[in-house]
């Protein structure tokens, strides 16, 4: 090859690097994505029940956003007797974010949305699937949004596991429900966690969390901190003292495992497990201030007091 057509080839193969490099940067900027923008993605791409062809494209989308985001991924199999569609195959995805300590600290939230709007009165209705915006999609659209803030933290101070977990909506008895979890208590033994922060149904426009009876009757010193960061140091008075619902949910087995996991959820949305569990029902702004106190607890772990 004669020399200065190779050195020429080379300028412009520099070139093009340094263009396409630009070009990533700008592509990353632009898909650098803003909480509605997950929550869109996750919106358009639902129903997804397990065992739905929307499932696992959410599945590679949520793993997709984490790689983005620099996180160590793990999926997690199971197989469950779905009483919709009998056995089906269920996976969590495990992200995690490595701290300046060994502690752990987990955020979770269910990915799943659920197979049948049965709160709907027509009998019709009752077999179709929710779209879930506010159950399912809201919680985890915040977890996706934390995971680029991990990502671009320079000094996390603890060990960060964002659980998200599958097969928490497709029960009809309350033993089929949270089986993700179920599964992730039993089966995941390598990681002692410290304590945890469930996030369900916090999309709702009209934001009220009570304290939860399960985390209030187990865990009550965290629940008791996280109440007071989320009202005096966020001045959240959405954060009511009150116990409300004791709801199954994604922290339950945790807590029989005497693993502090408390959780914040609002229970009383009148679209819960209807049709009309959309978008236009939720607000990003309130999904926003769940995860400014996420954010806050990341760089503040000395507010957090656990229980045993
Ligand atoms: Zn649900």
């Amino acid at each position: 090859m004669n020399y200065f057509i190779s050195k020429r080839k080379n300028k412009i193969r520099r070139l093009s690097f340094f263009f396409l490099g630009i070009m990533a940067i700008t592509i990353n900027f632009i898909y650098a994505g803003t909480l509605e923008n997950y929550f869109d993605e996750l919106v358009d791409k639902s129903p997804h029940p397990p065992g739905s062809k929307n499932h696992l494209l959410v599945k590679k989308y949520l793993k997709k956003q984490l790689k983005k985001n620099n996180a160590v991924i793990e999926e997690q199999l199971f197989q469950y007797d779905n009483p919709y569609i009998g056995l089906t195959n269920g996976y969590n995805i495990i992200a995690f974010y490595r701290g300046n300590s060994d502690e752990n600290i987990v955020f979770c939230s269910h990915w799943d949305t659920r197979p049948a709007a049965d709160k709907e009165k027509n009998p019709n209705l009752k077999k179709k699937p929710i779209v879930g915006a506010n159950d399912g999609n809201s919680s985890t659209a915040v977890l996706l949004k934390l995971s680029e803030y991990l990502n671009n933290l320079n000094n996390l101070k603890h060990n960060v596991y964002l659980l998200f977990f599958d097969a928490e909506d497709s029960g009809k008895r309350s033993k089929d429900y949270c089986l993700g979890s179920k599964y992730f208590v039993n089966n995941y033994n390598k990681i002692k966690i410290k304590y945890g922060i469930l996030i369900d149904m916090i999309g709702d426009k009209n934001l009220v969390i009570e304290r939860e009876g399960f985390s209030d009757l187990y865990a009550s010193k965290l629940t008791d901190s996280i109440w007071r960061v989320a009202k005096e140091e966020l001045g959240y008075s959405f954060f009511k003292d009150k116990v409300g619902y004791y709801v199954m949910d994604d922290h339950y087995y945790f807590l029989k495992k005497n693993i502090p996991v408390v959780n914040i959820i609002d229970f009383d949305y009148k679209h819960w497990h209807k049709l009309s569990d959309t978008k236009e029902n939720c607000s990003v702004n309130n999904m926003k201030k769940i995860l400014n106190l996420l954010k806050y607890i990341v760089n503040n772990p000395e507010k957090i007091k656990i229980s045993k």
